[in-house]
């Protein structure tokens, strides 16, 4: 039996070996690796910096400071939480922050590509809470902003909350905070998926439409598991606080926090705005590529980081699809496709498809268009095996160009 480090090791070889185009997932730096790895581990530090439970912390006030610093200046925030261990706790402290069970909150459905968070019935959201959601409007599958407004009157909601997991288009911020300010709600933003293109203006900012933006790190921003809570209101920035800790968490994970703190000053570069960039083009390089070897793309392309391919014209499930993917070595998740209503969590009829951890090996159009032939191969191959193999080791040689 493989020991533990064996595993781990393992796992960095299939990594080497597999293309990922799962749009939440991305690879971090050697220094945010040896952050992670680091004797910050075993520290306990309740409390925020300078104001501590425990002693011992010079050089992890400092850190912690840092890394609020950096985030400020990143997203033009003016209180920054760095402590919620994910983005799931960061959304939940803001709930703790701002409602009392069974108050009304307003998200952006699930199969819609909104977030388990942001008001799914099998979520804390959900069950705590009196979660209503808006959809996409059917003709365009964009947010539909007039639903959104109706429900909003109608359901007067104490929070209305805006973010995607699973959406290619831009976000109207100023229009959904118009809606929530005309209802006496805050607007949420969680920008999880979205937050470095929102960092480096490739995507609207949220504020000052916006009351609270939360966002994980280890997504486009490229840093380690963890999150960020941002306000530029004081008082609820106290709230905030509070609702992290004591609220729902205990001691932060500094060695995370300092992850953290490195991938902003690494998102604060020139380079990082470059990367944004090209995150963009290789979506859009892909979208096309897909779109011309006949794939349905929702609302037929991108205007961020992932693609949703709508597979109901291909007669192959989203969960089969993946999973012949993985044989080839492409790694994708299966996702619903909004009003397919054949589809089953299990087996929904869409895979998602996302460019920022390609786009951080380096790669760029031409490469995307190679990716969307060995897709369409793997489609074209069925459940040959042999012809999955073959596609395999061309994939394992051309992610040989590319080093972790
Ligand atoms: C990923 C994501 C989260 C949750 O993050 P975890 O770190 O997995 O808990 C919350 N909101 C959105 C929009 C996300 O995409």
């Amino acid at each position: 039996m493989d020991t533990i480090l064996q595993l781990i090791h393992k796992e960095k070889t299939r990594q080497q070996q597999t293309i990922r185009l799962i749009a939440s997932e991305n690879y971090v730096s050697e220094s945010i690796l040896t952050a992670l790895g680091s004797f910050l581990t075993n520290k306990y530090s309740e409390g925020y910096a300078l104001n501590r439970y425990y002693e011992g912390q010079e050089y992890i006030d400092a850190i912690e400071l840092q890394a609020i610093q950096d985030a400020k200046t990143l997203f033009g925030a003016e209180y920054v939480n760095v402590q919620a261990y994910s983005g799931s706790p960061a959304n939940l402290a803001v709930y703790l922050a701002t409602l009392k069970p069974g108050d009304t909150l307003l998200g952006l459905d699930l199969s819609s590509g909104g977030h388990l968070t942001h008001g799914s019935k099998v979520s804390i959201s959900g069950k705590w809470f009196n979660a209503i959601s808006y959809g996409l409007h059917p003709d365009t599958m964009r947010i539909d902003y007039e639903q959104l407004e109706q429900r909003a009157h109608e359901h007067s909601p104490k929070v209305i909350i805006s973010g995607l997991s699973a959406y290619p288009r831009e976000i109207d911020f100023e229009r959904i905070g118009a809606i929530a300010h005309s209802v006496g709600a805050l607007h949420l933003a969680d920008i999880s998926h979205i937050s470095g293109l929102v960092a480096t203006g490739e995507h609207p900012h949220p504020f000052p439409h916006a009351d609270i933006m939360t966002t994980t790190t280890h997504k486009i921003l490229r840093g380690p598991r963890g999150a960020l809570i941002m306000t530029n209101t004081p008082t609820l920035a106290k709230k905030i606080d509070k609702a992290v800790f004591p609220g729902i968490q205990g001691g932060p994970h500094m060695n995370n926090v300092a992850g953290i703190a490195i991938a902003l000053q690494e998102a604060l570069t020139p380079e990082y705005t470059d990367y944004t960039k090209q995150v963009k083009a290789n979506t859009q390089a892909l979208a096309e590529a897909l779109m011309q070897k006949g794939y349905d793309l929702v609302t037929g392309g991108s205007d961020n980081h992932l693609v949703l391919v709508d597979l109901r014209s291909k007669n192959i499930n989203g969960d089969i699809f993946s999973k012949q993917l993985m044989r080839a070595h492409i790694e994708t998740n299966k996702n619903a496709i909004p009003f397919d209503t054949l589809g089953t969590p299990q087996k929904p009829n869409g895979i998602r498809l996302g460019t920022p951890a390609v786009t951080t090996l380096g790669m760029q159009e031409l490469e995307m268009r190679q990716i969307a032939h060995y897709i369409d191969q793997v489609y074209q191959a069925g459940d040959s095996m042999e012809t999955l193999n073959q596609i395999k080791t061309e994939v394992i040689e051309f992610m040989n160009q590319f080093k972790l």
